[in-house]
């Protein structure tokens, strides 16, 4: 399948799928309807998967016409879904443009966490991360934001406000920097807390962000969803090399920002910190140390990734002794540590390994295609 063939068409109709709420309602009064009209096309939209206004029973034939004429509910279209032996699936989802970015879904205890992108490629560039080496292309809209956890949903059959969750958590850790995509996550974010679309709890829905301090304050007038940072260091020194945006808003700067988001919640939570180890390179229990010392100044868990390698990378993975070193300095001093363990290895869904297919760098479909699951199987896009 060529990529090009796959794309969706683009027409020139206003795409609701990624309309917040607010926006939604917003549009209904501009063509001269009732507000609660949008909360009825906000449920076929989001509960009921509604792609087209025929389905909208509850609404009048000449509303859904007059709809049909200025708009569209139109989601990305999957290009390749991979299921792995362990119950991971990804998704290669095309977007406008020929580009293409990944969305994961982790089953666990009970749970399905879904990872989504933010951005077609990233616009920072962390040194130990993949996403980053394919370079950037451009923010994704809200509907292809949002559409990621439609597709998810679609992936085990008809949607069902009633049945089980497929999707109980979303994290914002795929490909790109969520907060250089503000609006659009935003968007995206108040979709999947409103109680007339997916009705995640705050506490369920993630964003990771690599520490653009700014933004972390705009975000907490806007929404109070949770919080990861992407530290990976315990030093400006060393923190400049791995993750460069910290030489704009280095570490102090970042914490500062991480307190003020959560003394504005209404609730007690926990900022997740991230760390991703590296042999030789931040894995150091002398760091471990030093990172005990300045987690003290943060309401926090600490969630170590091991390094998922890449091609091109110079970095390697801790041995397991090291990983296990690492977080007994961190247990012993009361930080609530976890390792993170790679899912979906069959697959390239683990961290650092979503890298989509950045324009311009086709090469890489060459890996997708032809669909497979984990079993050899050629499968057909979903739909
Ligand atoms: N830009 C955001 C969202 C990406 S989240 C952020 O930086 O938080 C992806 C997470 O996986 C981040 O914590 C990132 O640092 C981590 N990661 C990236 N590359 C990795 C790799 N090769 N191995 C392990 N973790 C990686």
């Amino acid at each position: 399948m060529k990529v090009e063939t796959a794309m969706t068409e683009s027409t020139q109709k206003i795409n609701l799928l990624g309309f917040s709420p607010k926006k939604l309602e917003e549009f209904f009064v501009s063509i001269g309807e009732k507000p609660f009209r949008s909360t009825q096309v906000l449920k076929w939209i989001h509960q009921f998967g509604a792609s087209s206004f025929d389905e909208m029973t509850n609404i009048s034939k000449a509303l859904r016409q007059k709809l049909s004429e200025v708009s569209e509910i139109r989601e990305p279209e999957v290009l390749v879904q991979n299921i792995s032996k362990d119950g991971t699936r990804k998704w290669v989802i095309q977007l406008d443009g020929g580009s293409a970015v990944e969305a994961v879904l982790i089953p666990e205890n009970g749970r399905a966490t879904l990872c989504i992108s933010s951005q077609i490629g990233c616009s920072l560039d962390c040194s130990f991360c993949s996403t980053g080496k394919q370079g950037f292309n451009r923010n994704l809209s809200a509907a292809e934001v949002i559409g990621q956890v439609r597709v998810a949903i679609r992936s085990f059959g008809p949607f069902d406000p009633n049945g089980d969750r497929r999707v109980t958590n979303v994290v914002l850790m795929g490909m790109g920097e969520p907060l250089m995509n503000f609006d659009n996550v935003v968007d995206a974010i108040h979709l999947m807390m409103d109680d007339n679309a997916y009705g995640l709890s705050k506490r369920r829905v993630t964003l990771s962000t690599a520490g653009v301090v700014p933004q972390i304050d705009k975000l907490s007038q806007v929404t109070d969803v949770s919080l990861a940072i992407s530290l990976h260091a315990p030093t400006d020194e060393l923190r400049d090399q791995l993750v460069p945006i910290n030489k704009r808003y280095p570490i102090a700067e970042l914490v500062d920002a991480c307190n003020r988001y959560m003394a504005n919640l209404k609730d007690k939570r926990v900022i997740t910190v991230e760390y991703t180890l590296i042999a030789g390179v931040n894995d150091h229990p002398s760091q471990a140390k030093q990172l005990v010392k300045l987690l003290k100044r943060l309401p926090c868990k600490l969630n170590l990734i091991p390094f998922n390698p890449f091609p091109n990378s110079d970095y390697r993975r801790p041995s397991e002794d090291a990983i296990q070193a690492f977080k007994m300095v961190m247990v012993k001093a009361g930080v609530i540590t976890t390792v993170r363990r790679t899912r979906g290895d069959d697959v390239d869904a683990a961290c650092g390994q979503l890298v989509g297919q950045v324009m311009d760098r086709t090469r890489r479909s060459e890996k997708y295609i032809p669909l497979k699951d984990a079993s050899g199987v050629q499968q057909e896009p979903p739909r």
